[in-house]
């Protein structure tokens, strides 16, 4: 062992090389061995257990221009990268630094923040660490690579929680996509007299309506196309539930509000679609919450937001300083996480990971355990 290691409070000496996906580029994801990371002073070096796909990594794998740029704006994704940024492991090694830093200690679980904020920028500066300007996410970024591999680092900068050790580790991982959706509740500024629209019953959408739920609202209206989501919103805090293949949102929200519409309206869906129907939705001065990202460009009357309603709209990015609240959401029980959690996957079949992510109709969320 280096000398440099002496005083490492080591859990067991991690093989000289792991199993892990690395990313040559757009559709070049390979499964591979490399060298076990070598943590540095003050930083962690944690075993995975589990590592949930977002639909940003298959966006990201499938070559979108948010990721590798277009004529409008550069690259921002890395090549030669371990993705993964929903992440939960078990320290393995750390140094008395790190140890004070974070308050953890070898054979702690943890859940670590996708991004790692570089405490040097403006943004981080006045405490919007969220959309800090150098913005390294695990995952995405030869100095931050991710967790679709047996061992990660995590490195200084790094927001690390502990996680409870008893409940599945797909479940822990899932704090990232709820601290995301717990944010968007709070952009939303929810009052108790609220009817609450919720567009899209996927993960994110399903983090919105927890989140809603802590806040009781009047009225939590879930919509989506898919009556299995549909239920699972209405077990994780929806009041309501409307089928768009089949029951009309206009109507529903018109009887539940006396024809005014819905106060706030949550867009979780990625799709156009979602844009002009929250628009119609929403009462005059009501709320508009963007979180999805879109492959395609939306195009909608913007007279709406001005002249005929004056509506707030805003939008919402990862999860700043909601990791606390849904780590406690998630051990205490407030989602119905054994459904919500459908495929635990090994690493080795990412690629079936992806192509469930694509599909939708079978998964909510799917997670890969190195
Ligand atoms: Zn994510
Ligand atoms: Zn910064």
């Amino acid at each position: 062992m280096p000398t440099s290691d002496e005083s490492a409070i080591n859990q067991q000496e991690p093989a000289g090389s792991m199993r892990a996906i690395v990313c040559h580029g757009p559709r070049d994801y390979r499964y591979e061995t490399i060298p076990v990371p070598h943590p540095g002073p003050g930083e962690l070096l944690i075993r995975v257990e589990a590592v949930g796909i977002c639909a940003s990594d298959l966006k990201c794998y499938d070559g979108a221009a948010k990721f590798w740029g277009d004529d409008s704006r550069p690259a921002w994704a890395e090549t030669d990268v371990v993705p993964g940024h929903e992440i939960t492991g078990v320290v393995t090694r750390l140094d008395e630094a790190a140890a004070q830093k974070w308050g953890v200690g070898a054979g702690d679980r943890v859940v670590i923040e996708q991004i790692r904020p570089c405490w040097d920028c403006r943004y981080c500066d006045n405490g919007d660490y969220h959309m800090c300007q150098v913005h390294d996410i695990y995952g995405f970024k030869r100095a931050t690579p991710g967790g679709m591999a047996e061992y990660m680092v995590v490195t200084q900068g790094s927001l690390v929680h502990r996680i409870d050790k008893n409940i599945p580790a797909a479940h822990a991982a899932f704090a990232e996509p709820l601290s995301c959706g717990l944010h968007a509740v709070e952009r939303g500024q929810l009052r108790f007299s609220d009817v609450v629209v919720v567009a899209g019953c996927g993960p994110i959408g399903l983090g919105v309506i927890a989140g809603a739920a802590a806040k009781s609202p009047a009225q939590i209206v879930a919509l989506d196309f898919d009556q299995r989501k549909l239920d699972l919103a209405a077990r994780t805090g929806a009041t309501v539930t409307v089928n768009l293949a089949k029951e009309d949102p206009y109507a529903a929200v018109a009887a539940l509000t006396d024809g005014y519409g819905a106060d706030v309206y949550f867009e979780a869906t990625g799709h156009p679609s979602a844009v002009p129907q929250g628009l119609r939705l929403l009462r005059k001065l009501g709320r508009f919450v963007e979180y999805s990202v879109f492959k395609d460009d939306v195009s909608v009357d913007w007279s709406i937001i001005s002249d005929d309603k004056e509506l707030d709209v805003v939008g919402a990015h990862l999860g700043p300083d909601c990791w606390p609240a849904a780590i406690r959401l998630i051990e205490q029980g407030r989602l119905p996480m054994d459904d919500i959690c459908t495929h635990q996957l090994p690493l080795e079949q990412f690629q079936r990971g992806l192509n469930l992510v694509a599909s939708g109709g079978e998964s909510i969320k799917v997670s890969l355990l190195p």
